[in-house]
């Protein structure tokens, strides 16, 4: 890292990649920054960092960096430099003329959980009150989705639990479907220091991840389930606890609906949901499933913590309801060191949900087929609104494909690397006539689109950003926006070109509407957050210094909900022609589609995406590492280097995601949670081969 020399002053703002949302000192000198120092009263780390938000944020003033607005009538022709004016004018036109030719509903927008809370919002409000439909999405879409579904079904509230500190007061500790060591390293790094003074872990995951025997904390029990067999394994983990006499009858009584108990009580006792029956589907030792059973159960605090590995599956809801099941049937949410906890994947996950970027739900989750909250928007927006959910995002692709859905405003995600099935991806996009994206790079999905409109790092502009503890931090411009606008503004450009009228003079008059509109966001205000240095929702007249530990006397939705979460295995079957199965996740010094640590000295860490795979597949096929392999499944084919290692379990594949030449996405499939659209990218039925370099 280059090291430029001594600052002269430092601006307090939020790491921009992962949902733990890191309080950093932004060092400046000469209006340049410097370097980026761990903020020791950050309440989200304490003085802790990993390697992306420390190192990794040289990518603002990369020379990739797109800072003029671009358009072009065909995506075949040459990009053509206009002034914000001309591009603007020109997006709303387009999408003026798309409406008046195709209808109200052919048009939407996508929000990004990279951009701010206050920009998210500004994107569903344009989508909800310029366009007038509700085909407004989020890139939780592909990631958490389950999550707001499942939690808010089980417990009322599609949010996590808990504070991160919380971790140091649980006894027991189950991670399903995350591998926090690389995802979320400064939450790791408090879990294995409670596991070291003695709390015990237990690891669900396919992988030998490094919590399992890595050089800092070894698991007590690792279930080493199967890729797509989560709720078989949660299924006979609840059979243990309900037929040995192990639930928390007091708990379940005082807090929960009985009949909804009752039912799922008597569904998991039965034989089907055993341990023993479940091994053969799930892989994992019987014996093992029941002495992790019981020590969660009766171990003292039982948290859970989960990442995508839960909820990017066909059954990624039903996966979350059956966490949240485990959860109350032994007493274990209402306080600190217990909980159900979603590890979120992206700086802003949980903001973007909470903003009302679903096409369904208002900010704060509420449905906009109610009559009144909508009137209550309705009122304060002076415009009548959609009462419809409007499309998700693979409902717009499918729209797009049938032709009726023609114009898209995406801000901040780059989808075609990042959305399933990346061929289906591009026809959809090739089939529409006016995209555009609003990017800091010319990224993937800018390959289809017709205009181009420069976006602005985190170092350059004013917001919050809200992390999987519900913690709403500042995120502080250090830098003057490259383009010359924040992304909020260039929204609000586009939505008063389109004649809806926007005149926010800066993103503490969004965030104030948006308290003003959102009962669980009452008493957040940027004064607020600058006096407390951060604070987790609800925050409101109840609550107004905000709430660290929710359901504390009671569910948010009154009494909790069990649901019964019968285990449907997976379309993904592995075949003789495609005999394993390939999961997906990150590594620590990248992120994500690589957009950004890509263009970092990150990448002399990690700079290619490999396929790992066990000694016993590779062995059976001729593959060392560092050999080339072809990956073929249903949906496609790509090429990657092999890593042969023992942390897979045989049969079963691995890669990351991280550059666009491994096309990662080419080869997942289009399957996805019932309940909410998100990809199964953690289950793919493929083949590997020996293949000559490319
Ligand atoms: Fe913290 Fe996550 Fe940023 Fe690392 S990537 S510094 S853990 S917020």
């Amino acid at each position: 890292v280059t090291v430029l020399g001594q600052a002269e002053h430092s601006v307090v703002t939020t790491c921009a990649y992962c949902g733990v949302g890191c309080s950093f000192k932004a060092e400046m000198k000469g209006g340049q920054v410097v370097r980026m120092v761990p903020y020791r009263n950050g309440q989200a780390n304490e003085g802790h960092a990993c390697v992306k938000g420390r190192f990794a944020w040289g990518y603002a003033t990369h020379k990739d960096r797109i800072t003029k607005p671009m358009i072009r009538a065909k995506i075949t022709d040459p990009w053509r430099e206009v002034s914000w004016r001309e591009a603007i004018s020109y997006a709303a036109s387009e999408f003026r003329r798309i409406q008046g030719k195709y209808g109200r509903g052919s048009v939407g927008g996508i929000t990004s959980s990279r951009c701010t809370n206050e920009e998210t919002y500004l994107v569903q409000k344009l989508v909800r009150a310029a366009f007038g439909n509700n085909n407004v999405d989020t890139c939780a879409r592909v990631c958490h989705s389950p999550t707001g579904y499942g939690l808010k079904t089980t417990i009322g509230e599609s949010a996590g639990t808990q504070t991160f500190a919380s971790v140091a007061k649980s006894d027991v500790i189950i991670v399903i479907g995350a591998n926090p060591t690389d995802g979320h390293p400064v939450f790791a790094s408090r879990l294995k220091r409670r596991v070291r003074e003695g709390a015990k872990l237990i690891i669900a995951d396919p992988r030998r991840i490094d919590l399992v025997d890595g050089p800092h904390v070894k698991a007590d029990y690792h279930l080493p389930l199967r890729p797509g067999t989560n709720v078989a394994l949660i299924n006979s983990l609840a059979h243990v606890i309900v037929t040995e006499g192990l639930v928390d009858e007091k708990f379940v009584a005082e807090r929960c609906e009985p009949l909804a108990f009752a039912q799922w009580r008597d569904f998991v006792a039965h034989e089907e949901n055993s341990p023993e029956t479940m091994e053969a589907v799930t892989g994992v030792p019987a014996k093992q499933v029941r002495e992790a059973a019981r020590l969660y159960a009766t171990g003292g605090n039982g948290a859970i913590y989960y990442g995508l590995g839960v909820t990017e599956h066909a059954q990624g809801s039903t996966t979350v309801m059956g966490i949240a099941n485990l959860a109350m049937a032994t007493g274990n949410i209402g306080r600190e060191g217990v909980g159900v906890n979603p590890l979120r994947g992206q700086n802003n996950v949980q903001g973007s949900c909470d903003m009302g970027s679903f096409p369904h739900e208002l900010p704060g989750y509420r449905h906009i087929g109610g009559a009144e909250v909508r009137g209550q928007f309705e009122e304060a927006w002076h415009v009548e609104l959609d009462p419809e959910p409007g499309l998700r995002i693979p409902n717009m692709f499918d729209a797009a494909l049938d032709g009726s859905f023609k114009g898209l405003y995406c801000q901040g995600e780059d989808i075609v690397q990042s959305d399933p099935d990346t061929q289906h991806v591009a026809s959809a996009l090739s089939s529409m006539e006016c995209i555009v994206v609003q990017d800091i790079f010319l990224n993937e999905t800018a390959k289809y689109a017709h205009v181009f409109l420069p976006g602005s790092s985190f170092l350059e502009k004013d917001g919050t950003f809200t992390n999987a503890e519900r913690r709403f931090s500042r995120v502080r411009r250090v830098m003057t926006p490259l383009c010359g606008y924040a992304d909020w503004e260039v929204t609000q450009l586009l939505s008063c070109e389109l004649g809806y009228d926007m005149n926010y003079a800066h993103p503490s008059e969004i965030m104030d509407e948006i308290a003003r509109l959102t009962p669980t966001f009452h008493g957040v205000s940027y004064d607020l957050i600058d006096e407390l240095g951060s604070v987790q929702w609800p925050c409101n007249e109840a609550a107004p210094q905000g709430t660290p530990t929710m359901h504390v006397d009671e569910f948010v939705r009154g009494k909790g909900k069990f649901v019964i979460t019968k285990f449907v295995p997976s379309h993904e079957k592995v075949t003789q022609r495609f005999p394993l199965l390939l999961t997906t996740g990150r590594i620590l010094s990248q992120y994500n589609v690589g957009a950004q640590t890509r263009r970092t000295e990150n990448v002399q860490w990690h700079d290619e995406d490999r396929l790992e795979l066990h000694p016993h597949d590779a062995e059976d096929r001729g593959i060392k590492t560092g050999d080339w392999v072809g990956i073929e499944s249903r949906a496609g084919y790509t090429v990657l280097r092999a890593l042969v290692t023992e942390r897979m379990q045989p049969g079963v594949v691995y890669t990351t995601f991280h550059f666009p030449e491994s096309g990662a996405n080419v080869i997942t499939t289009d399957s996805s949670d019932w309940a909410t659209n998100c990809p199964e990218y953690k289950v793919t039925a493929v083949q590997v081969l020996p293949v000559q370099q490319p």
